[in-house]
């Protein structure tokens, strides 16, 4: 239950044991060609959506190589640990980063973002997490795609690793630039793949963009594209479980999908309201809830008193939450029975680390909490 890597689907586990084909085959040829068609409409565009052999960061880096160029001044939004990743990524490769920190847990405002873009011109990108997992955010992106429009010099570049899937984030009705998402987290794979897209305009900036690249140069993988290959060798066994997995993610499939993560988000939050517990994120993500435990407990403890005896595996916190938070996923191949034991397991296990917190939590409020949780699962989340 972490907001990634999450459970695979049986039928996506099968088809990564089948036997190894080559990737210069019409055989596979035929599969890439069909999950290329699948990822626009998972994307919700229609620009080439690429595949890099990376985990989510690889493509975070790619959108900056591809666009951009030492020199260039660019706009982060930070807002958690992933909003650091972009914001240090941008500085690796020369680029003047402004950052805008936004209070752990919070959502930026647009007027923040308007007022950077107006004060400096030569901003070129403004970057910023959908979902910043590491505080179970969401931020406005729909809105500050408004305002980046305005400001014709720069593109919006999106980490939508955890969005997709999650939210509503139609690419090229927004007017978002550039989007990235990866493969362990909505997608239900392992680990090791990386989506990105660019707009027309963020093609543009490609032609112009002086940063080094090489295996992430989407020029060399337009060409592949546009033959139906990929520049370098591709991950084979991923794409054709790929394939199957999108399956889950268009058309209706991904409207389905992004109201039951919204609905499992709700009833957790609900849940854990139930049992005096407060969420943390002020504007909550629906791929991740974060839990805020009172000061006398310390969320690791409860997170392992979990694992070790409940067998549910959570996530705690980063920096300035470790200790403090416990983060439930809600993306991926998850049951309305897998969530009921997590809420279980995480009262009790509460209640095993710290009897006598604050928190005032019996056995009958978990129980309670368990009880309604069930049948808000019964009545809003078909299985
Ligand atoms: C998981 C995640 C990433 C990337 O992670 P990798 O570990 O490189 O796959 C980036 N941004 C967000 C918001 C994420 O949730």
């Amino acid at each position: 239950m972490t907001p990634g890597p999450v459970p695979v689907p049986p039928e996506v586990l099968e088809i990564l044991a089948q036997p190894m084909i080559h990737h210069r085959t019409p055989e596979f040829q035929r599969v890439y060609k069909s999950v290329c068609q699948k990822l626009k409409q998972t994307f919700l565009t229609e620009q080439p959506v690429f595949l890099h052999t990376a985990t989510g960061s690889g493509a975070m880096e790619s959108a900056l190589v591809n666009t951009l160029s030492p020199g260039d001044h660019v706009l982060a939004i930070v807002s958690g640990k992933f909003g650091e990743r972009w914001a240090q990524m941008a500085r690796a490769y020369g680029m003047t980063v402004t950052e805008i920190n936004v209070p752990w847990g919070q959502a930026v405002q647009g007027y923040e973002v308007e007022k950077e873009l107006d004060a400096n011109p030569k901003i070129r990108a403004v970057l910023c997490q959908a979902s910043e997992t590491s505080t179970a955010t969401q931020h406005p992106i729909q809105e500050i795609a408004a305002i980046v429009k305005k400001h014709p010099g720069a593109v919006f570049m999106v980490d939508a690793i955890t969005a997709i899937g999650a939210m509503t984030l139609p690419m090229d009705e927004w007017g978002l630039d550039v989007v990235v998402s990866g493969s362990q987290k909505a997608f239900m794979l392992p680990t090791g793949i990386s989506f990105i897209t660019l707009s027309e305009k963020a093609w543009k900036l490609s032609a112009e963009a002086t940063c080094p690249r090489f295996y992430f140069d989407l020029r060399l993988e337009l060409e592949a594209y546009k033959k139906n290959d990929t520049h370098f060798s591709a991950p084979v066994s991923m794409i054709k479980a790929l394939d199957r997995a999108l399956d889950f993610l268009t058309g209706s499939e991904l409207e389905k999908a992004v109201m039951r993560s919204q609905k499992m988000a709700a009833i957790t939050r609900r849940a854990c309201e139930s049992m005096g517990l407060h969420i943390y994120s002020k504007s909550p993500s629906s791929a991740v809830t974060a839990i805020e435990l009172p000061k006398d407990i310390d969320s690791q403890k409860v997170r392992d008193r979990m694992e070790t005896h409940y067998n549910v595996t959570v996530m705690g916190g980063q920096d300035q939450l470790k200790g403090r938070i416990l983060r439930i996923g809600h993306l991926g191949w998850i049951q309305n029975e897998d969530l009921e034991i997590c809420i279980e397991a995480m009262g009790l296990a509460l209640l095993d680390v710290a009897p006598e917190s604050s928190l005032g939590l019996t056995k009958d409020k978990i129980q309670k909490a368990v009880q309604s949780l069930q049948q808000e699962l019964q009545q809003k989340i078909a299985q």
